[in-house]
């Protein structure tokens, strides 16, 4: 017996595809999304209009022969202009990226004072330009997993004196967020990666530590992901995909001193459809990852399907497949030596491991669905 599933082309809402070298390697898994709002704390960061054309172009040469549209965005720092954000509009970005000051990679120019920059944020309202926030505060005395939690303040008031802007709490970790999201009127949304519906704070030091699973922000308690899970297979517009997938090289993860980011594109949709198929709610996997983050920006619904075809033996290959296929990719290589970190290791190992043995279904059973693009 086989069965097909088909949705129409996803869009990723939060994608960091770093440049040069690795912009070329990470571009290669694009192919089954069709757009991305790429973020712009690449080094340099993207910061008005110039940069915009720039990077959309090293974007778009990096990912031919594909068709992929890059969402641009540009980084809103306490001396945005005004006139920077109109000019970086009419370049071509639909969103501004908003960085706690010295919390994640490349934000060393974020921001501390959020009123510093309602200039900009007017200007994103006025125009029509997304404002996106990695929620966290950026006071270094506030304990690291209460960091989004304090961060909801300052969402709620610009909510509050902005409140014809778009504004996106990005890669939300907690059920408190969820739950200040949901009740935020209608144009504050929030992104939800594929990595916060499956791990927690264990998955990256309740053992040996982790590396690959250290993100910012951190995966938190167990009773958080339930409220990510359920936001994200709820049917409620304001929840969508964004993957935040954030290469680096390994040896910048695995060191003394190792970065924050996950790398998931390259298996963030097939995990998407194994987990919402786990739980029944294949149905709703269209809306979260093709609609609900497209509509409110005046997007049109993106062309092409995916599809994924399988049948009984093809199921039972894929799993076979894995210890010598994705169970393994221990980086990818950017040639001179260099290698992007592995990923998602633990996710995809067969066997399972004890804090995935706490799912409702382990992680083991988890397959790599392969997913064809019809053109
Ligand atoms: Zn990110």
């Amino acid at each position: 017996m086989s069965e097909i599933f088909e949705m129409r082309r996803p869009d990723d809402f939060h994608l960091h595809l770093r440049e040069a070298r690795m912009l070329n390697v990470v571009s290669s898994y694009l192919r089954p999304f069709g757009r991305a709002l790429v973020m712009p704390n690449t080094n340099p960061p993207i910061l008005d209009a110039g940069n915009v054309r720039r990077y959309r172009n090293n974007i778009l040469k990096a990912s031919h022969p594909y068709s992929f549209e890059p969402l641009m965005t540009i980084q809103i720092v306490e001396g945005t202009r005004p006139g920077t954000v109109f000019e970086a509009k009419e370049a071509g970005a639909v969103a501004g990226k908003v960085y706690p000051r010295g919390m994640t990679t490349n934000s060393e120019n974020g921001v501390l004072n959020y009123r510093a920059i309602y200039p900009a944020l007017e200007a994103m309202q006025k125009c029509g330009m997304r404002a996106c926030f990695h929620g966290e505060s950026p006071d270094p005395d506030v304990f690291c997993l209460d960091r989004e939690t304090r961060f909801l303040k300052i969402l709620k008031e610009i909510a509050h004196v902005f409140p014809g802007l778009k504004i996106v709490l990005e890669h939300v970790t907690t059920a408190k967020a969820v739950e200040c999201v949901t009740e935020l009127p209608g144009n504050v949304a929030a992104t939800i990666t594929v990595h916060h519906l499956f791990l927690t704070l264990d998955d990256v030091v309740g053992g040996k530590l982790h590396p690959h699973h250290f993100c910012k922000p951190v995966a938190k308690r167990p009773e958080d992901r339930a409220a990510l899970r359920e936001a994200a297979m709820s049917g409620n517009p304001k929840f969508f995909f964004g993957s935040d997938s954030a290469p680096h090289l390994r040896q910048d993860k695995e060191c003394a001193s190792g970065c924050a980011g996950v790398f998931t594109v390259p298996v963030a949709l097939s995990l998407l459809v194994e987990f919402f198929e786990r739980y029944g709610t294949l149905n709703r996997l269209e809306d979260f990852c093709s609609s609900f983050g497209a509509e409110p920006s005046g997007l049109s619904a993106t062309s092409g399907w995916c599809r994924r075809h399988t049948t009984a033996s093809s199921r039972s290959a894929r799993a076979r497949k894995l210890p010598g296929g994705w169970n393994n990719p221990r980086a990818f290589s950017l040639g001179a030596g260099h290698k992007i970190g592995a990923i998602f290791l633990r996710f995809l190992r067969l066997g399972g491991s004890r804090p995935c043995s706490r799912l409702r279904y382990p992680i083991k059973t988890f397959e790599i669905s392969k997913i064809d693009l019809v053109e």
